[in-house]
């Protein structure tokens, strides 16, 4: 599938838009039984491109083609249970003889743009809902991986051919950042969804001032951990939520405060159980951690370390930074205001802190601007409740790490962190808009 510039994009989008606005729900709910199975068909090429391009560990890319394969799954669900409300108007008093429905209608042409961390399945969670609401789409991937945006790409075009959809359903859009603002600015695009850091999504924010703008940004998730849990086992869930994949995840565990009861026997098992996830090469099916997206990153983060240690941060375990790859890194003793606890790492990088009870923990996790995800362990109901109320985040994740998500449901962040749920049953409700439709008696 080629990619394709400019104007005529979406001209042809809306031309779509035209023919698969109407289209009975069961038709819109084959197109993408069509695209599972084509999915179904590249799924190891897919996942060897992801290593390739990205150096995503081979075994995590599997993980990820395996997750869209659920994600359409999901969507195909969501069809059936979506677009029709009935609403009692009869009910009510003044409307005896009514009948009312809420209805959801298509938006129009959306545009979805996507980061390079996960460009299958986070593509996946925007295209599909779109169409399956009615919408056509444009699809701007991330730069970083285009054979594998490419290959997704093909993957719909097929799907499209075998149940014989309109054209242009889907079209994928050049990588160039540039050229995706320019599309997003057109006002015949009805709707822009974005995945990505906060920095872009809040200039998106800015320049697209009255368009339809569904936000997914970045996160630094907390995990507050209370005295009396089991410190192995849980230092066993929380490795591989602070590492895999070098980090690169937005839901990752990035500050972890540990009860001062438990700090002794929780720092050396995390460390033990972060030294324990094989680091190294990307194709290896065993590796958990391979490098960062490139070398420029990888170097800025390690300078990020030297400059945590200048300012008085003890370290708990580093390794040589070699090129793109650099292994996982432990702190503590970083004050709040340092970048590396306030702002998003997106790295192997995670910053242990010790406290002196659970609640203070909580607080401290909550003083963030970001809300994606944070996650709380506690043997203690009162506890557990008290962390759900206190923890201001789009998903709160109780004796579980904050990267645990099912595709089925919903994901999604609250103030710097975005500004609703993915998820297909939500998702397709902002590529919907509502319409309350009163029908009096004849
Ligand atoms: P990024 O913000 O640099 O880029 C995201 C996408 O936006 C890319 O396709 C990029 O080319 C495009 N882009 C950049 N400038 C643009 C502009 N002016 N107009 C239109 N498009 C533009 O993010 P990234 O580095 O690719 O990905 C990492 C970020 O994504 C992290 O902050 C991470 O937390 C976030 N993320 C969030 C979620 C979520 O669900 N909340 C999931 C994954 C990643």
């Amino acid at each position: 599938m080629m990619a394709a510039m400019g104007n005529g994009l979406v001209e042809a989008a809306l031309e779509a838009f035209e023919a698969w606005r109407e289209v009975p729900r069961l038709e819109r709910r084959r197109l993408i039984e069509a695209w599972l199975e084509q999915l179904g068909l590249v799924r190891e090429e897919l996942a060897q491109l992801l290593t390739q391009e990205t150096g995503k560990p081979i075994t995590l890319a599997r993980g990820e083609v395996g997750r869209a394969e659920a994600t359409l799954r999901a969507t195909v669900e969501a069809v059936g249970g979506f677009g029709e409300e009935a609403v009692p108007y009869d009910l009510m008093a003044g409307a005896e003889g009514c009948r009312a429905v809420l209805r959801r209608f298509p938006v129009g042409p959306v545009l979805a743009i996507t980061p390079f961390n996960f460009p299958v399945n986070l593509a996946v969670h925007k295209l599909a809902p779109a169409l399956a609401a009615g919408c056509s789409a444009i699809w701007k991937p991330c730069p970083q991986a285009p054979r594998t945006s490419a290959l997704l790409g093909e993957s719909f075009q097929a799907a499209s051919r075998q149940v014989g959809a309109p054209r242009n359903l889907l079209q994928l859009a050049a990588p160039d950042p540039a050229a995706a603002e320019a599309l997003a600015k057109d006002p015949r695009i009805a709707a822009v969804s974005f995945t990505g850091s906060e920095r872009v999504g809040r200039h998106l924010e800015q320049v697209l001032a009255g368009k339809r703008l569904l936000l997914e940004l970045g996160g630094n998730g907390a995990v507050v951990v209370d005295e009396g849990v089991d410190a192995a086992a849980v230092a066993r869930h929380l490795a591989p939520a602070a590492v895999a994949g070098a980090g690169q995840s937005c839901s990752k565990a990035q500050r972890i405060y540990v009860h001062r009861n438990l700090w002794n026997t929780f720092a050396p098992a995390f460390v033990a159980a972060v030294q324990a996830l094989p680091v190294g090469d990307p194709m290896d099916p065993a590796t958990v951690v391979g490098p960062l997206i490139d070398e420029a990153t990888a170097r800025r983060m390690d300078e990020g370390l030297d400059r945590a240690v200048a300012a008085g941060a003890e370290i708990l375990l580093r390794g040589p930074r070699q090129g793109a790859l650099l292994p996982p890194a432990i702190l503590t003793g970083l004050p709040e205001e340092d970048p590396l606890q306030c702002e998003e790492a997106f790295s192997p990088i995670t910053v242990l802190t010790p406290v002196s009870s659970f609640e203070e923990g909580l607080d401290r996790a909550a003083a963030t601007r970001f809300g994606l995800r944070a996650s709380a362990y506690s043997r203690d109901q009162r506890h557990l409740r008290l962390a759900e109320s206190k923890l201001r985040a789009g998903g709160v994740l109780l004796n579980l790490p904050p990267t645990f998500r099912l595709d089925a449901a919903p994901f999604g962040g609250v103030r710097a962190s975005g500004n609703g749920f993915e998820g297909p049953r939500w998702a397709m409700e902002g590529f919907t808009e509502g319409r309350l439709i009163v029908e009096g008696p004849a």
